[in-house]
This record gives structure tokens, sequence and C-alpha cells, in this order.
């Protein structure tokens, strides 16, 4: 049980942590110490014993195996155990408030979950005959219908599995654009406030990222974003809000000073539960956007998946699109598997997208009805508004005035106390919070992002303000080590993240002493 690869599962360093008090396993209250699955299995038990077989000649020709297979061996209650209790370590927004700024954790009604497991919609293949699957084919159009709507473009690709791949998804269709113009361009620009996949997928497209500074208030420079500007600039990509928070009120201008020059404009999606319902991204002069259906339409999502993030398109980019897309004759609806304009860059995903997540969004949408989506985007700003207000006497405010979904803080107000924004976030989970975002958006120093989404009520808010007070009020007082020790009272201390983010220990192997 203690091999100890990189991971503090010692009964001594687990008990470091209670006061004092060593308990024989390393177990506290009911909450069991748990090791790998290697480390707690065994080759001599199994779920099933099979009979040794006499007489038997392989006709593998050779190509049997002669050494062990090397899966860890439990019982079959041992296993059910194993992952029970590795999932009562997750925390979850199913148990407590998440005030991850820019990831959107909020709650996910039940009856998405009712919704996506109808046999009709959980239980299909996408190989299946076209005329079985009718009904998602149409929930997918209906989705697609209700996308284009809100965000008033003309089309949308729906295959995309993620903000990120939305993204890929998005500067492909622009580059192939541009190529069919016989305007191949080399430029993309994105302002220092962005989410770090913006510049990635503009390099993994093989274009040059130029960074745009930000302005004293948070946005994008307008000025310095129009020097930037040039035949060789192929799009610009803006967060709208951005990920300080705030809505960019030049959007208009951005967008025609990049249409001037021939280079389209991509608009980062991930914040639109802030606008849904208010504001038309295509009447801002968006060319492609996506939507993160795991953050503005609820869905439950975290640790890579899953997601959706289907990309609305403007006129001039939507022929790009690419291939499978759901079509809607005059009986049935069909799938459209080949191109053939010549013009789509191709096929984003094997199949058509989540159908899951595609359930989940349109129930999401269709139990808000148009002024239900209205009142999210008017909920989710005033709840972060709250925060901004409730905090900002003694935490620092990154910027004047009010905030949209989600409220920026940086560390001027820890100054001399010899505690860190990490220091902080980990006291926080002592007091039973999941920390906010930290560090992130850069354009600040030790930021703090905080999104209390709509779905938190009065009290659950004031809760975490008080927390949040109380642990400010005793950074201050010099309470240091409640910081820089924390946290205390987590299964394991304080972890060597950044150990084991540069060497991560990915394959467990067998100590020498087995
Ligand atoms: C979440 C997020 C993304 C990426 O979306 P994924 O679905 O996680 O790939 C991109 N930009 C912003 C601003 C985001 O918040």
């Amino acid at each position: 049980m203690l091999n100890n690869q990189g991971r503090p599962t010692g009964i001594e360093d687990v008990n470091a942590s209670t006061n004092g008090y060593q308990s024989y396993t390393g177990s506290r209250g009911l909450s069991q110490v748990e090791g790998l699955i290697y480390e707690i299995g065994d080759k001599n038990r199994t779920g099933v014993d099979l009979p040794e077989v006499d007489d038997f000649e392989s006709c593998l020709g050779g190509f049997e195996r002669t050494e062990e297979i090397g899966l860890a061996g439990l019982t079959e209650p041992e296993a059910m155990r194993h992952y029970t209790r590795l999932s009562r370590k997750n925390y979850a927004i199913d148990l407590g408030f998440y005030p991850l700024g820019s990831c959107t954790m909020k709650h996910n009604p039940r009856l998405n979950e009712k919704m996506a497991r109808l046999p009709g919609l959980s239980d299909i293949h996408p190989l299946q005959p076209i005329s079985t699957v009718q009904g998602a084919l149409d929930l997918i159009d209906t989705l697609a219908h209700w996308l284009k709507t809100l965000t008033g473009m003309p089309a949308v690709a729906m295959s995309p599995k993620a903000g990120a791949h939305g993204e890929l998804c998005g500067l492909m269709s622009i580059r192939a654009a541009l190529e069919a113009k016989g305007d191949a361009r080399s430029i993309v620009l994105a302002p220092e406030s962005a989410h770090g996949t913006n510049p990635a997928t503009a390099a993994l497209c093989g274009y040059k990222v130029k960074p745009i500074p930000a302005t004293k208030d948070g946005r994008v420079d307008l000025e310095a974003m129009k020097e930037a500007l040039g035949p060789d600039v192929a799009a610009i990509m803006v967060t709208n809000p951005n990920t300080c928070g705030l809505f960019e009120r030049e959007i208009i201008e951005i967008a025609d000073a990049v249409h001037a020059i021939g280079g389209y404009f991509y608009c980062d999606g991930a914040n639109f539960n802030a606008i849904v319902g208010k504001v038309r991204p295509g009447d801002l002069g968006v060319d492609a956007m996506h939507i993160n259906l795991h953050k503005t339409f609820s869905t439950p999502h975290g640790g890579g998946g899953p997601g959706a993030g289907p990309v609305v398109l403007s006129e001039a980019l939507a022929p790009y699109a690419p291939i499978p897309y759901v079509v809607a004759g005059d009986e049935s609806f069909d799938i459209v598997e080949h191109d053939t304009t010549g013009k789509s860059y191709g096929r984003m995903t094997a199949y058509h997208g989540q159908m899951g997540m595609f359930t989940r969004a349109l129930s999401y949408m269709m139990s808000h009805g148009s002024d239900g989506l209205a009142k999210v985007a008017e909920d989710s700003v005033l709840n972060a508004n709250y925060v901004l207000a409730s905090l900002k006497d003694i935490m620092s405010a990154s910027f004047e005035g009010p905030c949209m979904h989600e409220a920026l803080f940086d560390d001027r107000f820890l100054k001399a106390t010899g505690v860190s924004t990490l220091d902080f976030s980990k006291a926080m989970i002592d007091e039973g919070y999941h920390p906010m975002t930290m560090y992130f958006p850069l354009v600040v120093h030790g930021a703090m992002l905080i999104e209390p989404t709509e779905t938190e009520s009065k009290q659950s808010v004031d809760d975490f303000i008080g927390m949040m007070r109380h642990l400010v009020e005793k950074a201050k007082a010099g309470e240091t080590e409640r910081f820089t020790g924390a946290p205390y009272n987590a299964p394991l201390k304080r972890l060597d993240e950044t150990g084991a983010a540069r060497k991560p220990i990915l394959r467990w192997t067998k100590s020498e002493d087995e």
C-alpha cells in the first residue's frame, strides 16, 4: 500500500495533518485512504475463476501471450469499492459552490439528465440506418435552429466537441475562406487577456499570434489593435464578455476594422451565458463563434470532458463549414457525409457530435424559454456584481465599475501579508470551498476570477462572501501559517503541483522489493 510514486499515500503523510491523532490505517472518520488499484490488487485475486484448460493446442502460431497480462487482481466488491471511494473524493457542483471563473460551473437541472437518458436518444449508434434515428436528427436540427436564432447567425457547425475544438473549426473555416480567394494570410491577433486556447488554436493552424495589449480598464486597446492590422492579418480572436468579466464596448469598431483589411472576426463565445437572450453576436459583426454548450446551456463538465462546442458562422464562412451535418428535407432528416461543393474544409469528427450534450442543451433551452434565458444572463450578472460589491472594500477589484458574469480581483490586498493567491486558494479548501480560478487572466497580478453563476441562491452567495471576508481578515491579521500550510483538512496536504505538471509520473511500475 505504500508504493509512494510521487504521491503521498504514506500513513505518516496522511496522519501528519490530524493534530497528532494517529490512526492505525491512515484513514480518517469514514473517509478511507485509497491506494492505486495496482497497489491494492494482488495477482492471486480475481473477479472470475476459470478452470484450467487441459489438452490445449494453440492455433495462434506462436503469438500467444507468455507473460502475465499485468492487470490489477481484485475481487468484484474490491474493484467496486475502489472506484466508489475515489468518486467520493471528487468535488462537484452537486456537492457545493463552485466559483471557477471562465469555466462556468453551474447546476445541471435533473430534467436534462432524464431527457438525455431517454432510450431513443441514449441507446442509439451513429451507424444506425438514418430512418431509425429521425428523432435524434430532429433534435440536432432544432437545437441548431435555436443556436442560430439566439446568436443571429445564419449557419452552425454542430460537430466540434469542445470550446477549443470549436476554435479550431472556426479558424479552419477562416483559412479555407481566405485560401479560396487566393489570399492565404499568416497572422492572427489575440488580446493579452485571451484564454490560452485562443493563441494555441491559432498556432496549431499555422498562424503567427500577435498579442494586443489591454487598456487600463481591462478591454482591447482599439488603437493598438488598428496599428497591428495589415494585409497579412487573417483574423482577430476576441472573447466577449472578455476574460476580465467585462463587456468589450468597442466590439463593433473592432469588427469593422478587421473587416476593412479583409480579415475575419472570431469571437470566443465561452462567456455567452452573460449575454444570452440579450445580445446577438451576429449583430456585432462576428464571423465565427463557438458556444460551449457545457457552460452556457448547463450540462456537467470538468476534467476534460464531455463537452460540445458548436460554431455559428456568418454567410461568408458558412460554405466552408465541416462535414458531416444534418439537413431537413420535406419529409425526413438526412446527414450530409460528403462535400459536393469542394468548399468544406473537411471532417471535424468521426460522427455528428455529442448527442448527450445536445439533448441536455435543448432541454435547458426549452425549459427556460426565451424569457427564461434572458433571466439567466441577468441573474448571472447580478450574482457576480453582488460578489464584487460585497468584497471590493477588503479585496482589490482589478477594474473600476460593474462586471458581467464574473468578478476579477488581484493580489494587491495581500501585499505584505506573506500570503499568495495560491495560499489563499488552498485555505478556501479547508473551509469546504473549491477555489476560484487563479492566476488567470494574466493581465493582472495574482488573479482571482470568481463566477458564482445564476443558479446560486442569495444564501449560498452570502455564505461564500462570509467565508471570503473571514479569510481576508485572517490574512491581514498576520495568521500566515493558516494559509501557507493549507490545506490542513484535505485528505492530502499541499501537493507539489508544479512538480506534478512538469514531471508527471503517468505510469505505475512495480517497486523493486515486491
Ligand atoms: C472554457 C473556455 C474555452 C475552452 O473551452 P473548452 O470547452 O474547455 O475547450 C475557451 N475560451 C474561454 C474564454 C473559456 O472560458
